[in-house]
């Protein structure tokens, strides 16, 4: 696997224009050389009239080093794709499409919000493998805005005006590993044992500040520290810390969260998150590229250009 830029002046370097792009998407694709997703023949030709499409010499299939990505329909070039999902993987706090038009001098809003959204759709849910060993899992409320209003809610035992989340980090060699975020309705013991069953693999043991609630499930061993509100954080300090990393995200970079896109935002700072130290990992993703080692996508074998 090449070695991914760390800073913004190798990523200028190394995908400097088109052919740099389309070469690093073929060798991505076909680390030992072309491969046709069709009938898995090695020899083809680099076509003069679709640009970085490769035909079968064997059985005459087209196909595009943007087939299978995000970028296959798209009209923008493969540079705005990289630059965009380069700052998206790279800035910590993530990027507001207004920003990607002006760093990218985009000709449209409209154009930057769609690419946003493109890039943005590979943070939906994407981390389906359930948590193991040790679990760290608790609640928290966090403020929510509606339109332009400063954040509501405020201290106080009330939940109007904020929204439940509930969290769980795996504990790995003494610091945190992959974490998972929900949204959910209310604290009760079958909204919190929902949790469990859907993000923790039987034979875990979770460890929570809560006798109850989250001792529902017979597969996961529970493991209650309960020693009061205020001390939560020693008991639990990793999936506390990734609460107070979220309410700072949430302020800092869209001035609050909106209720309805709740999931979505927590989606998005689970991916985050889950890929902090691995940048090469999450511009791929974003882009939707299949490394040959995974399975060939239907969108891969459906694409229009793959029908010769
Ligand atoms: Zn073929």
């Amino acid at each position: 696997m090449s070695a991914f830029p760390r800073s913004l002046l190798e990523f200028q370097h190394q995908f400097s224009d088109e052919a740099a792009c389309a070469a690093y998407l073929a060798k991505q694709r076909w680390p030992e050389g072309f491969v046709c997703p069709s009938c898995g023949g090695k020899r083809g030709w680099a076509l003069e009239t679709k640009q970085w499409t490769t035909e079968c010499a064997d059985c005459g299939r087209q196909t595009s080093v943007r087939a299978g990505t995000v970028m296959h329909r798209g009209k923008l070039p493969l540079t705005v794709w990289f630059w965009a999902a380069y700052l998206m993987a790279t800035h910590s706090n993530g990027i507001s499409a207004t920003q990607i038009r002006s760093q990218l001098g985009l000709g449209s809003y409209k154009t930057a919000w769609l690419l946003c959204a493109k890039l943005r759709s590979a943070m939906v849910a994407p981390d389906r493998t359930p948590l193991s060993g040790l679990v760290e899992m608790d609640e928290t409320a966090i403020p929510f805005r509606t339109h332009d209003d400063p954040p509501a809610g405020g201290q106080g035992r009330s939940h109007q005006g904020k929204m439940l989340v509930a969290g769980a980090v795996e504990v790995t060699d003494g610091g945190p590993g992959c974490i998972r975020l929900r949204a959910i309705p209310d604290f009760s013991g079958d909204t919190l044992a929902g949790v469990v069953k859907d993000t923790v693999a039987p034979g875990s043991t979770i460890k929570t500040d809560r006798w109850t609630g989250y001792s529902a499930s017979a597969e996961v061993a529970h493991d209650p520290h309960v020693i009061g509100s205020m001390a939560a954080h020693i008991a639990l300090p990793w999936v506390h810390r990734v609460f107070s990393n979220l309410k700072t995200w949430a302020l800092g970079v869209y001035h609050g969260l909106r209720r309805k896109h709740l999931q979505a935002y927590l989606d998005e700072f689970v991916f985050r998150f889950n890929r902090r130290r691995t940048r090469h990992a999450a511009f791929r993703s974003l882009l939707g590229i299949v490394t040959s080692k995974e399975p060939i996508t239907y969108e891969m074998l459906i694409a229009p250009e793959a029908k010769g």
